[in-house]
C-alpha cells in the first residue's frame, strides 16, 4: 500500500478522498497487514450521520475508537490520532492508532451496501475536520484543556473577532514575525500578498497602482500609464485598508502577549 497509489486529486483533497484510500495514508502498511490477518473483535455501538464508533477487543483491553465529524477521530488508548507533534517527532505524520486502524478496516469490510454510504460519506468527513483542527492547533489558534476539551486561544478569539479567515491572521503573524517591515510601501506589499493568499487579487497588476496612489500621484496618470480601470484600483485599496487594519491590531496583540510573557 503506497502512497503513490492514491490518486492525486484523492490527495490534495480536490476530489473526496475514499475510506480505502485515508487508510493507506494515514495507517502503517505493515499494522494493516497483520490486523487484517489478525481479527481483532470490534462491536459498532453508534451509527449516526455525523459518528461511527465501537469497541475494538484487544490482547491489552478493550478500546473505544471514533470517527465524529464535529470532534475529529478519538480512541481511548490516548493516542492523539491527527495531532503530528505526538509522533515521533515528526512535523508532517498523522498515523491511526492500532485501534482506529482496525476500526476502518472493519468499516471498510462490512459488505452491507447502505453501510458502506454512511462509511464513504462519513469517515472522510471526520478526516477533513481533523485536519482543520490539526492546523488551528499548530498555529496556536486553539488549545487543548487539561480535561481534554478544546478552548480558543487569545490569538483565535481576535482572529475571529476581526471576521480573518485563520489562514489570512496566520499569515499576517507570520509577516509581522519574520518580514522586514520598515517603510510603508513595505506594509503595503506584505498587505498586498495576504489579499493575494485570500484570492482578492490574482496577480500584482494592481500592486505597482497602489503604491503610486499612496505617493498622491495624480489618480489619472496612475490609470493611463498602468492601463487599469478605476473600480478596480478602489477594490483593490479598500481590502488593503482592511488588511493594514489587521495588521496594526495583530501587531498589537503580538507586543502585549510577548509583554505579558516576560514580565
Ligand atoms: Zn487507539
Amino acid at each position: 500500500m503506497a502512497h503513490q497509489e492514491i490518486p492525486i486529486d484523492q490527495l490534495l483533497m480536490i476530489k473526496e478522498i475514499t475510506p480505502v484510500n485515508i487508510l493507506k495514508l494515514h495507517s502503517d502498511p505493515k499494522k494493516v497487514k497483520s490486523l487484517t490477518n489478525n481479527h481483532h473483535q470490534i462491536k459498532i455501538t453508534k451509527l449516526t450521520k455525523s459518528n461511527v464508533s465501537g469497541y475494538i477487543k484487544t490482547d491489552f483491553g478493550v478500546f473505544f475508537a471514533k470517527f465524529d465529524i464535529d470532534v475529529g477521530i478519538r480512541c481511548s488508548c490516548g493516542f492523539e490520532n491527527g495531532i503530528s507533534n505526538s509522533y515521533s517527532g515528526d512535523q508532517f505524520s498523522f498515523e491511526f492508532c492500532d485501534h482506529i486502524t482496525a476500526l476502518l478496516l472493519h468499516l471498510i469490510g462490512i459488505p452491507d451496501q447502505n453501510f458502506q454510504k454512511y462509511v464513504q460519506d462519513m469517515v472522510p468527513k471526520s478526516v477533513k475536520n481533523q485536519y482543520v483542527l490539526n492546523y488551528l492547533f499548530e498555529k496556536g489558534l486553539i488549545l487543548k484543556r487539561d480535561n481534554d476539551t478544546i478552548k480558543c486561544s487569545q490569538f483565535g478569539k481576535l482572529i475571529i473577532r476581526l471576521y480573518l479567515y485563520p489562514v489570512s491572521g496566520v499569515l499576517i503573524r507570520y509577516k509581522l514575525e519574520n518580514a522586514a517591515i520598515e517603510t510603508y510601501q513595505d506594509v503595503v506589499k506584505e498587505a498586498y500578498e495576504v489579499l493575494k493568499a485570500e484570492v482578492k487579487v490574482r496577480d500584482y497588476k494592481l500592486l505597482q497602482p497602489i503604491l503610486e496612489w499612496c505617493d498622491e500621484e495624480p489618480i489619472d496618470d496612475i490609470l493611463e500609464r498602468n492601463k487599469i480601470i478605476a473600480g478596480d484600483l478602489y477594490t483593490t485599496k479598500d481590502n488593503l485598508e482592511r488588511i493594514i487594519t489587521f495588521i496594526g491590531i495583530i501587531a498589537v496583540h503580538l507586543s502585549e502577549s510577548l509583554l505579558n510573557y516576560l514580565y
